[in-house]
């Protein structure tokens, strides 16, 4: 058997689908954010990062940085085991109670990443529950899946946001089983936001769990930082509310927030959590510090709303075709792969910009975009250069430009 023959077929097929993954060599420089280095071959020249996760660049905040090399100088690189055997840090134990405070929940556990978080709490709390089914929204990130699958419980899956959707298939199980709705504040893909109250209204008619994915609203929404559940006041009407220090709050790892008996519960059950070295004190003293500096300070979420909002307008103008969802994320629609990783490529090779491009199976097919997020620190002169480029850009490779709105005929007085 030629074994290697497999492999080669399997990436044959990316390639042919034009979904074939190519990694951008990036630096990012401390205190330029969010310019970076791009090395590409015998290329190396300083771009713009367009689609970045560190949302309101607090991975290289003053505080954040002095935080962790703080911690790596008094405490050293690593943690040295997992929780159970000399792991807990005095660090990561600060940090859990600052997350419970950030979400006004009991609670709070820390796992090595968003997408551990997910799957093990997801996993968890349907094998505890007997006999659980799990309810997942149709647009459920990857680790919501797959926490899903690895539960084997019974699913059903509801059309994205479709309330009345979800409000008949809970109508149609049995009322004594355990049930559990999974699913997200904002979209990441879509920039949109879930009908939050609409379902946590079901999830007490019902009686079901809740567990809500906050990952691209923490930081950033709330008076505090707390997400869309925060924004808008029902973090008590969820019972888990996962999140990570990866995006808004520029580091890395997940986190739940809950009641002290789930949160137990998931540190005493869930392997993927039991079974890992716990995160560095360099890490998560750096979490730490962003967290407390976002609970703290509004500046950075005011002014991002700022920058989002002229660049959505800046887009507009040159009838460049946006989604227009109420948060921060700006996917722009290409809806082909292969234009869609032309477009990319040509933005940095030609106008020193990066965004990467989003296709299958991140997205559906045909709905293959550039996802823009616009941070703080882009600047109005960056926001007029993005839109002058996909101007061009789409010039050149003949995309469709949004119809504008039809406007009255001037008329000869
Ligand atoms: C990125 C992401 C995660 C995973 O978080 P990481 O900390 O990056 O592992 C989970 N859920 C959603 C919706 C995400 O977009």
């Amino acid at each position: 058997m030629n074994y290697q023959q497999y492999f080669s077929d399997a990436i044959s097929q990316l390639h042919q689908e034009d979904r074939y993954r190519v990694f951008q060599n990036i630096e990012r420089i401390a205190g330029k954010f969010p310019q970076a280095t791009w090395r590409h071959n015998d290329i190396e020249k300083e771009i713009t990062l367009w689609c970045s996760n560190d949302y309101l660049g607090m991975g290289q905040n003053e505080s954040v940085i002095e935080a962790s090399v703080n911690a790596v100088r008094t405490m050293g690189a690593g943690a040295g085991g997992t929780r159970n055997i000399g792991g807990t840090h005095c660090l990561i134990v600060e940090l859990e109670k600052e997350l419970a405070d950030l979400h006004d929940k009991e609670a709070a556990l820390v796992f090595t990443s968003g997408f551990v978080s997910n799957e093990a709490t997801i996993s968890t709390i349907a094998k505890i529950l007997p006999g659980c089914i799990i309810y997942s929204d149709s647009l459920n990130h990857a680790s919501m899946i797959e926490g899903v699958r690895r539960s084997g419980a019974e699913k059903r899956i509801f059309r994205h946001n479709d309330v009345e959707h979800l409000e008949s298939l809970l109508a149609a199980d049995a009322p004594e089983v355990p049930k559990l709705i999974v699913f997200e504040s904002v979209y990441s893909m879509d920039g949109d936001v879930g009908p939050i109250e609409a379902i946590t209204d079901l999830a007490k008619r019902f009686n079901a769990m809740t567990y809500i994915d906050e990952v691209h609203a923490v930081g950033m929404y709330g008076p505090r930082g707390g997400g869309i559940t925060q924004r808008d006041g029902l973090a008590d009407r969820i019972d888990i509310i996962e999140g990570t220090m990866a995006k808004a709050f520029g580091v890395m790892g997940g986190y739940i927030t809950g009641s002290a008996n789930v949160i137990d519960t998931i540190r005493s059950y869930a392997a993927s959590f039991i079974f890992t070295t716990t995160l560095p004190p360099g890490l998560i003293a750096a979490a730490t510090a962003s967290v407390r500096h976002l609970k703290n300070s509004r500046a950075e979420r005011q002014q991002h709303k700022q920058q989002v909002a002229l660049c959505k307008l800046l887009l507009k103008d040159r009838n460049i075709p946006i989604l227009d969802a109420e948060t921060h994320i700006i996917p722009v629609m290409v809806r082909d792969p292969a234009l869609c990783k032309q477009a990319s490529d040509i933005l940095l090779q030609d106008f020193s910009i990066y965004i990467q491009p989003i296709n299958y199976p991140t997205v559906p097919r045909g709905t293959e975009r550039l996802r823009i997020t616009p941070t703080p620190l882009h600047d109005e002169a960056a926001c007029q250069h993005l839109a002058e480029s996909l101007s061009a850009v789409w010039t050149r490779l003949g995309l469709p430009f949004e119809t504008a709105p039809s406007k009255p005929e001037a008329t000869v007085a």
